[in-house]
């Protein structure tokens, strides 16, 4: 069961498609960047999922579920610098945010600091934290009550290298401590370094998604759809000369060593077995436009 499903997910600002119909999935144990420039729709993703904001159209699901409170308890979230009273010291602050929120325990608040590695320093007033110190504690606060997925956008906007670093380690920590991580970022370096798995967004249009490998792989991919899912589901198993097949949220991906890929191929193979396709796309091509038109190169 993955952690979240997104389905078509469309959301206008007036004239503005801010989201464009997108679906992917985030499963459970990844840390999944979602990679855009500004303004492609990452914030708006987030705060759909969180239920800050309504989607126009499309659903997603939660373990399954649709957003309820009950789901919500196991989501952590930062979507902007909470607001941390300056003159108190960290664990002051974490406390007043634990009464507030009431996740977690006061007893909890120790161990999320730990978490965060800000023990040392919990006494210290917060307006004596470093930029990097006072990221931390935000997400010590999206930690309480122990949540099996963190939602995090933007987490190293404004840190210098170090605190960028710093925040990169924390992620990997909390990770293999087996939290579930979704982050939205505009770096591609930062979002290879840590995710495992990624999905692209430019102006509200999903390009793609899948594990880091898959999309920064040289290899070629196929991307197909049928109405009739589960014929093309029984069908594909014999076709010869992919190294590997993967249902990856409506469509198969079908994988081959690079410049193998012959997508009037598949369709003929399909044909012939009576299925019909509703979509076929060379990713690597395209994936490869996209990427330069991405990062700007
Ligand atoms: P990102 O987080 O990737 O920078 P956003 O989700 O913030 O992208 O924005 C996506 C698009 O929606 C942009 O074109 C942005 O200008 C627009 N937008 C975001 N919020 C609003 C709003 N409250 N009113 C109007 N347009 C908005």
């Amino acid at each position: 069961m993955p952690v979240l499903q997104l389905q078509q997910v469309e959301k206008s600002y007036g004239q503005i498609k801010a989201l464009k119909g997108v679906s992917f999935e985030v499963p459970e144990g990844s840390v999944y960047g979602i990679l855009g420039p500004n303004g492609s729709g990452k914030t708006t993703l987030l705060s759909i999922i969180l239920d800050v904001l309504k989607a126009d159209n499309g659903d997603y699901k939660w373990f399954g579920e649709p957003g309820s409170p009950e789901i919500r308890k196991q989501i952590g979230s930062l979507l902007e610098t909470p607001n941390f009273y300056h003159y108190l010291s960290g664990i002051n602050n974490l406390r007043v945010t634990q009464s507030i929120s009431e996740r977690g325990s006061l007893q909890s608040i120790e161990e999320v600091l730990k978490k965060v590695k800000l023990s040392e320093r919990k006494n210290s007033r917060f307006s004596s934290y470093s930029l990097g110190m006072k990221q931390r504690l935000a997400i010590g606060a999206a930690l309480l009550g122990n949540p099996r997925v963190l939602v995090l956008d933007e987490p190293t906007n404004g840190l210098d290298p170090v605190g960028i670093a710093e925040m990169r380690e924390l992620i990997k920590e909390l990770h293999k401590q087996g939290h579930t991580i979704i982050i939205a970022s505009h770096l591609l370096d930062e979002v290879e370094k840590v995710c495992t798995h990624v999905a692209i967004l430019k102006t509200g249009e999903l390009l793609i998604s899948g594990t880091v490998d898959e999309v920064l792989t040289d290899e070629d991919i196929i991307e197909i759809g049928a109405e009739d899912d589960e014929s093309l589901t029984r069908i594909l198993e014999d076709f010869q000369g992919h190294t590997k097949l993967k249902k990856e949220g409506d469509y198969f991906h079908i994988f081959f060593e690079k410049g193998t890929a012959r997508p009037e191929e598949i369709n003929a193979f399909c044909f012939s077995k009576g299925v019909r396709l509703s979509h076929l796309v060379f990713r690597k091509q395209r994936l490869e436009a996209k990427f330069f038109e991405l990062t700007g190169n």
